[in-house]
């Protein structure tokens, strides 16, 4: 059983009538009820206004892959609560930061850059698949389009990628590097692009195979359970 909490900041949906048209439940619950179809999948959510922004140490542990959705108060997000999701993933656990998450602080802090990016109004994209092998790219075209999604173009500061899957391209001639693997310590982080709020992205077919693809993907194979509070230092059955 893969233990999956989607996490989502739940503020768009509360204040914009036309977001939570499309997502009433919020986009948690719709990412958590395509996952929940998954019988060897196990869910649960949270969000930035429950205590501890609902991610409590024994969910924390609890968690293999731990999805991220936020965009209008990243600054809200504890540090505190960062530092353990950054430990967590050092240690095995999977993250993965959708659309505007490249500049969530866990983010941030897993890739050591700016994330800084491109951006402009709505567009159409064509989300192409460069690297059809990849476990992420099981059962996807090899291009699909997405009629309007959130321009986000190169320089996009990361860090070289450790895998490169999903290449966006834009009408208006940008290009992105939408759909990108990182190996941080035991754990493994996936960013992936698409996500905007005001359009229906994550009822999108293929949209959902690639989150559900990266959840397998990204389960952790082995997990470092006994590691020092400090995450720099090797516990002690490593020395
Ligand atoms: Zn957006």
């Amino acid at each position: 059983m893969i233990k999956v909490t989607v996490w989502n900041e739940f503020i768009h949906e509360n204040v914009n009538e036309h977001v939570r048209s499309i997502y009433p439940e919020g986009i948690h619950n719709e990412i958590a009820k395509f996952l929940s179809k998954n019988e060897d999948i196990q869910v649960r959510t949270a969000t930035l206004r429950e205590h501890n922004h609902g991610l409590d140490d024994e969910i924390l542990d609890d968690t293999d892959v731990l999805i991220w959705w936020g965009h209008a108060a990243h600054h809200e997000v504890s540090d505190e609560i960062v530092a353990k999701v950054h430990e967590c993933v050092l240690k095995g656990m999977g993250f993965i930061a959708l659309h505007s998450a490249h500049y969530s602080k866990p983010f941030i802090k897993l890739m050591g850059t700016s994330c800084s990016l491109r951006w402009r109004d709505d567009d159409r994209e064509r989300l192409w698949c460069v690297n059809p092998g990849h476990p992420i790219a099981r059962g996807v075209p090899e291009y699909f389009e997405i009629p309007n999604e959130e321009m986000y173009g190169e320089f996009f500061d990361i860090p070289t990628p450790d895998e490169l899957v999903f290449l966006g391209w834009f009408r208006g001639g940008e290009v992105f590097r939408s759909g990108c693997v990182f190996n941080r310590g035991y754990g493994k982080v996936f960013y992936f692009q698409p996500g905007h709020e005001t359009h229906p992205i994550y009822k999108d077919e293929n949209i959902q195979r690639i989150i559900t693809n990266a959840v397998y993907y990204l389960n952790p194979v082995k997990r470092r359970e006994r590691i020092s509070a400090d995450c720099t230092k090797a516990p002690e059955e490593d020395l």
